[in-house]
């Protein structure tokens, strides 16, 4: 069994929750089969891969197949992100730093700023970049050449990327919400690395409240373990994941309380909507991003809400599962209606 010291130690487990071959990465199919593919036909020519741009919601494995790739390719990786990168000094400093086939990952690329953005045009099309030396009528451009290297970019938000940056990908794959099935796999082999005794409709109950999202399933996976250990017997079967996940206040649809409060804001304060972002984010004092990235992919993935020019609008299956009477029936008019966002 887990012991109590284990349990505490949550980044060195999400390290070894980490799949490290492609084979060990669950799901996804299509992405896994054709870059498998294109891993295979750089490596026999004996070039880098093509730079890489992985998008979708946050969890479903944009960083770990980041280090798969550095792994099937046989390179170094090295780690940064957009807001990172703060001055171009910085970005030419990583990139003159490199070794040829190294692998660049920068996590959150759409944060990237755009003077930043410039550097990276050249460096990706043709793997040299511009330094201005001095200043005034004395300065300079030195063009400096660089190795080749494959820039894997992950974003959660694609559409926020320009479209100079995007073109100069060769390779875009979106990552998908995982299914129940895949997720209680994800779950099963995170249960044995780990040592946890769980069993196949442990695994399924907890897969279903994952949100299709791998971190979320290992992260309940934990919390339900902490349960089991304390509360129970130790093994995690239906009854003590279910009974986990109702001390967790997560229903049967993967949905806690934040996605709840949203629901309801939406239905009760703003009279089923159209809310704008702002508005909605402030009325259940969360940050705007959190919102767009985390929960409401999940919320149009269950079509529980819709996202019109004018703002978010709860559809009737919102209505059916906090147990409302449909907006058609509401007759009475809401306290904060909302104009035009
Ligand atoms: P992202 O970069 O998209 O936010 P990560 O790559 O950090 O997501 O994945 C979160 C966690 O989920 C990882 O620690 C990994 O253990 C697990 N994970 C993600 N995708 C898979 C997968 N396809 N198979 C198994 N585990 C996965």
């Amino acid at each position: 069994m887990l012991s109590a010291e284990t349990i505490g130690d949550e980044d060195s487990m999400d390290i070894a929750l980490r799949p490290v071959r492609l084979t060990d990465y669950i799901g996804q199919e299509k992405v896994k089969n054709n870059l498998a593919v294109f891993i295979a036909a750089a490596r026999t020519r004996n070039q880098s891969l093509d730079h890489v741009l992985l998008s979708g919601p946050p969890g479903l494995g944009k960083t770990t197949l980041a280090s798969i790739i550095s792994q099937e390719m046989g390179s170094s990786i090295r780690r940064t992100s957009g807001p990172a990168i703060e001055r171009p000094g910085d970005l030419a400093a990583i990139l003159t730093n490199l070794e040829p086939g190294d692998i660049l990952f920068i996590d959150e690329i759409h944060r990237m700023n755009r003077s930043i953005e410039e550097i990276m045009y050249p460096a990706m099309e043709d793997f040299c970049i511009d330094i201005v030396i001095g200043k005034g009528p004395a300065a300079r451009t030195l063009q400096i050449d660089l190795p080749r290297f494959t820039l894997v970019g992950a974003t959660t938000r694609p559409g926020l990327l320009s479209s100079p940056l995007r073109d100069r990908f060769g390779i875009n794959f979106r990552l998908d919400f995982y299914d129940e099935v895949e997720l209680a796999h994800i779950i099963t082999r995170a249960a044995s690395i780990l040592n946890i005794s769980i069993d196949a409709a442990g695994a399924a109950e907890i897969a279903r409240c994952s949100r299709g999202t791998p971190r979320v399933a290992n992260r309940l996976l934990k919390r339900v373990a902490d349960f089991a250990l304390v509360k129970g017997s130790g093994r995690i079967n239906r009854k003590s994941a279910l009974q986990a996940l109702g001390m967790l206040e997560i229903d049967s649809h993967g949905l806690d309380m934040m996605d709840r409060m949203i629901l309801e804001a939406i239905i009760i304060k703003f009279n089923g909507g159209p809310v704008g972002l702002e508005t909605l984010a402030a009325s259940v004092s969360e940050e705007t991003d959190t919102l767009t990235d985390v929960c409401e992919p999940y919320l149009l993935k269950l079509g529980l809400i819709n996202k019109t020019p004018r703002g978010r609008v709860a559809t009737e299956n919102a209505y059916r599962l906090l147990g409302l009477a449909s907006r058609q029936t509401l007759t009475e008019p809401s306290l904060f209606e909302e104009g035009s966002q």
